[in-house]
This record gives C-alpha cells, sequence and structure tokens, in this order.
C-alpha cells in the first residue's frame, strides 16, 4: 500500500521501493529484490514516444534545449569535481541564516530564506538581498578542503583554523579580522548569530549542486539517450548513495535557529523537503539505469574512490 500523506523521511527510500515495485508485473513482486532490469518509468517504448514527440513539438525542443543548456554546468565537470561536491554530515545544517535576522553588514532585515545563495556561480558564499555583501567572509572553500579526513569527508578537528581569517582584514591586528567568519557553526558578534554556512549548505551545495545537477542530467539523458549525462549523474547519486544514511537533521539540523525534536526530523534536510528529495533521488536512478551497464569508466572511477577513500 502506499502512503500519500507526509511520512517521516526515513520512510521515504523504501516507500520509493515499493512503489516502484508495485508497478511491476506480480510474478517480478513475487522474486521481491530481484536484479533491476530496466527503467521503471522510462523503459523503452516510454523514451521512444517521448523523443518522438519531442522531434514534432517545437515548444517542448525549446524546453528540451533549456534543460541541455543547463546540464552544461555539472556535464563540465570532471568526475572527481562531482564525486566531492557532495559533503558529510559533519557540519551543522540550519533551515536559516538567522530565521528573524539582519544583516551585520548594513543592519537591514534579512528573514527567513531572503539570503540570496549562487552556489554554481559563488560557492560557500551568501549574499545579502539589500546591500549585497557576501558572507562568510573567510575562504570557507580552503577550510573545508583543509579538513577533508581519509574517506573524503570533512572533519572539523583536522581543518586549518589559521585560515578562518577575513579575507578582506587578514591582519590579526585588524579589528575586522574575525568579522563575518564562519567555521560551521556560524559567525558570532557576540550577541548574535549567523548561519551561513549552515544555511548554505542546504540551499545551496544540497538543493541547487546536487539535487539539481542530479535532476537535471537525469532529464538530459532521457531526452537525448546520450550517456554522458548519465555518467555525470551515476557519479553524484553513487557519493550520495555513500554518505545519505549518515543525515539525520533531528540531530544534526536546526529549526529557527535550535534543534526541534518536533518538527526537525528529516535527512540533509527537514523531513517535508527531504521526503520529495528522496523520491527525486530514486526516479533519477531509474531514468539514468539504461546506461549503466555500459559504463566501464563509471565502474573504473568509483572503483578507484572507493580504494582511495577506504570506502
Ligand atoms: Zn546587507
Amino acid at each position: 500500500m502506499i502512503y500519500l500523506f507526509p511520512a517521516p523521511a526515513q520512510r521515504c527510500v523504501p516507500l520509493l521501493i515499493n512503489l516502484l515495485l508495485a508497478l511491476l508485473p506480480a510474478s517480478s513482486q513475487a522474486e521481491s529484490y530481484r536484479e533491476k532490469t530496466q527503467s521503471v518509468f522510462f523503459p523503452p517504448a516510454v523514451t521512444q514516444i517521448l523523443r518522438r514527440n519531442l522531434a514534432e513539438n517545437p515548444a517542448a525542443q525549446a524546453q528540451a534545449q533549456a534543460c541541455l543548456t543547463a546540464a552544461q554546468a555539472w556535464l563540465k565537470q570532471s568526475d572527481a569535481e562531482l564525486w566531492s561536491a557532495m559533503f558529510g554530515a559533519t557540519i551543522q545544517r540550519s533551515w536559516h541564516v538567522w530565521s528573524n535576522g539582519f544583516c551585520p553588514q548594513c543592519r537591514q532585515s534579512t528573514p527567513m530564506n531572503t539570503w540570496k545563495i549562487d552556489a554554481l556561480n559563488l560557492p560557500w558564499k551568501v549574499a545579502c538581498p539589500h546591500c549585497q555583501e557576501t558572507f562568510p567572509k573567510n575562504d570557507f572553500a580552503a577550510f573545508y578542503k583543509s579538513g577533508i579526513d581519509a574517506h573524503g569527508i570533512f572533519d572539523p578537528a583536522r581543518a586549518d583554523r589559521s585560515l578562518l581569517v577575513n579575507a578582506d582584514h587578514p591582519a590579526a591586528t585588524d579589528p575586522l579580522h574575525g568579522f563575518g567568519v564562519d567555521d560551521g557553526t556560524g559567525y558570532s558578534d557576540g550577541s548574535n548569530r549567523w548561519h551561513f554556512i549552515g544555511a548554505y549548505l542546504i540551499y545551496g551545495q544540497w538543493k541547487q549542486v546536487m539535487l539539481t545537477g542530479i535532476r537535471t542530467l537525469a532529464m538530459a539523458y532521457v531526452l537525448t539517450g546520450d550517456p554522458a549525462y548519465a555518467h555525470k549523474a551515476a557519479i553524484m547519486l553513487d557519493r550520495v548513495a555513500d554518505l545519505y544514511p549518515t543525515f539525520d537533521f533531528l540531530k544534526q539540523g536546526l529549526s529557527y535557529e535550535r534543534v526541534d525534536p518536533v518538527v526537525g526530523a528529516g535527512m540533509v534536510t527537514v523531513w517535508h523537503d527531504a521526503c520529495r528529495e528522496s523520491m527525486e533521488l530514486a526516479l533519477a536512478y531509474d531514468m539514468i539505469f539504461p546506461a549503466l551497464d555500459h559504463d566501464p569508466a563509471l565502474v573504473s572511477f568509483l572503483s578507484g574512490q572507493a580504494r582511495q577513500y577506504q570506502l
């Protein structure tokens, strides 16, 4: 039975598996968990119709072209870059920079999700919607890289804290030396705390880089049949699969600046988003499935990563 009302995010992946199994013939269900042999939602008969309709419909072609254009942002990246784009659960995530706060630069109100994030073009930064100042002021990418452990996961204890300086005011004697600096736990001015990186992880690195990348690449593959898109999506999905079970928003995330035992359950994100995201990840896997059996370079790369990072 499929339940459509919100369920705890932890149940979403089994739910999707049940959903997918429910669409298989009864004989297949009897042999539950047998090897997957084809895309359930996009089998050859469906993709043939889809691509035939696409060839005849200019409006659909424009939409498809927009998808392919968007996919280039991930397609142009190396396998190693895409694999490394997924972060571990070792930095506290926050649903808001500060749900009822203001910008520490211009002091204007920046409530809820008004901070601007463009992770592909401005990684590890959030921007004030008023004065456009970006935070954190330190080079968080360098700090993050310095803390990567033997398994490819950021370890705060390993990270080089000498990198935690305002890049515009690096001198130790400068009064703005620590202004806007975030080590992953937020920037505090002594009275208030801004969760720049915690919120960036959710809305930037997770939703914009990882989820949008996987969705866009998978759709580009379905539209074209070009295995290059499926290859890149598979790299990202594989790394998400490595780390997804380690995420528990209830223990690792903040909602409205606090750990919320009532509404805080989830995975990378809070449950209402995590449910949909789990579905999208399962669907993307199903979309690219036909290409996976014909991609020895994918197996080679992921096997190499597993050896290098002791997975
Ligand atoms: Zn501002």
